[in-house]
């Protein structure tokens, strides 16, 4: 049976943090003239996306060809899927062609988890309907790290404020539980109406005013209204969102220097920021997206790469101490020799 990564949980505090030193690893492959190391040469990579994606499928397909691994790109839209055939059918149809790893990324909570149990390929779960985007919230960790700096890859003292549809954002539930982990303290911001209906056991806050806690935020996360997942009307209009709970110029003139702005795009510019804080210095929305590839080789390293010992636990197969078996020679050659 293989490992896959279903949810942040999979990995715990220290899996993350050995995926973000591997991170490291690749950034640094993918800074090379040729970015492309033969680490995962032989391996077929399976991309399911039942739902629309510009920036992970883009991201994953970037990571797995960086690796030198063969990738299957499934388009649902032309594919026997618009002729009826079941997740479960297609899963076992490419699993016969020899997809070591699914990246699957569907409508339903779940449907990744499924796949894990009719298949013993590796499984990544690309988004799950409101559950979870882990790579997402590695990716956002690892745009932190760089940002802040350190090597110890921590987020204690930091106030991650996060801002918006948290109820149906898959995003928001990883990233609450990668950046806590990591040590952060996380403020949940936005209208009732998005928040979930329980949120025990989730180690946040919640707050419904934007300004009280924008002085003393270090990262603000700002959601997207997730209009594709609620047929119900959740707001008076989106005028009054973003009055309320948008980064205007206003808001973002009381956000300490120290502040860094998020969002896991796409942006919907005059919504949940205006169009030109977007594009000040302090909104990493470009590095999210740069980051995400090498964080996502990482990924695809540690569940198929030869080059790692077996284990169950990530915590013991990328322990921090023993990072030396990650480190750049034993990704692959160099550019002389894959050219
Ligand atoms: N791209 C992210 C996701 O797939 C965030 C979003 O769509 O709002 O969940």
């Amino acid at each position: 049976m293989s490992r896959s990564l279903l949810s942040v949980d999979d990995l715990g505090a220290a899996g993350i943090q050995s995926i973000m030193r591997l991170s490291d690893s690749f950034a640094e492959v993918s800074s090379r003239s040729i970015p492309r190391v033969p680490a995962l040469r032989g391996k077929t990579i399976a991309a399911l996306f039942y739902e629309d994606s510009t920036r992970t499928r883009l991201s994953f397909e970037a990571a797995a060809k960086r690796l030198s691994a063969d990738v299957m790109s499934f388009a649902v839209k032309s594919s026997s899927m618009s002729k009826g055939e079941s997740l479960r059918d297609t899963v076992q149809t490419l699993g016969a062609m020899g997809a070591d790893a699914f990246v699957v990324r569907h409508a339903s909570a779940g449907a990744a988890r499924l796949v894990s149990r009719w298949t013993d390929a590796a499984v990544v779960n690309a988004g799950d309907g409101w559950h979870e985007h882990p790579t997402q919230a590695l990716a956002d960790c690892y745009t932190l790290h760089r940002r802040f700096g350190g090597a110890a890859f921590t987020m204690a003292g930091l106030h991650a404020v996060i801002v918006g549809d948290v109820k149906h954002s898959r995003v928001a539930r990883s990233n609450v539980k990668a950046f806590t982990a990591l040590g952060a303290r996380v403020t949940l911001v936005g209208p009732a109406t998005l928040m979930p209906p329980c949120l025990d056991g989730w180690p946040v806050s919640v707050e419904v005013d934007l300004d009280r806690v924008l002085p003393d935020a270090d990262i603000v996360y700002l959601l997207r209204l997730q209009s594709e997942r609620t047929d119900e009307s959740l707001l008076p209009s989106q005028r009054e969102y973003t009055a309320r709970w948008g980064l205007t110029r206003r808001r973002a003139a009381l956000l300490p220097g120290r502040a860094t702005v998020m969002h896991p795009g796409p942006m919907n510019r005059g919504v949940e920021i205006d169009p030109e804080v977007a594009d000040r210095e302090f909104c990493v929305v470009g590095d999210q997206v740069r980051n995400g590839v090498p964080v996502r080789m990482a990924v695809l390293f540690w569940l198929l790469g030869s080059g790692l010992p077996t284990g169950e636990s990530s915590g013991q197969v990328l322990a921090v101490d023993g990072g030396d078996a990650h480190q750049p020679d034993s990704i692959g050659a160099s550019d002389e020799e894959v050219r």
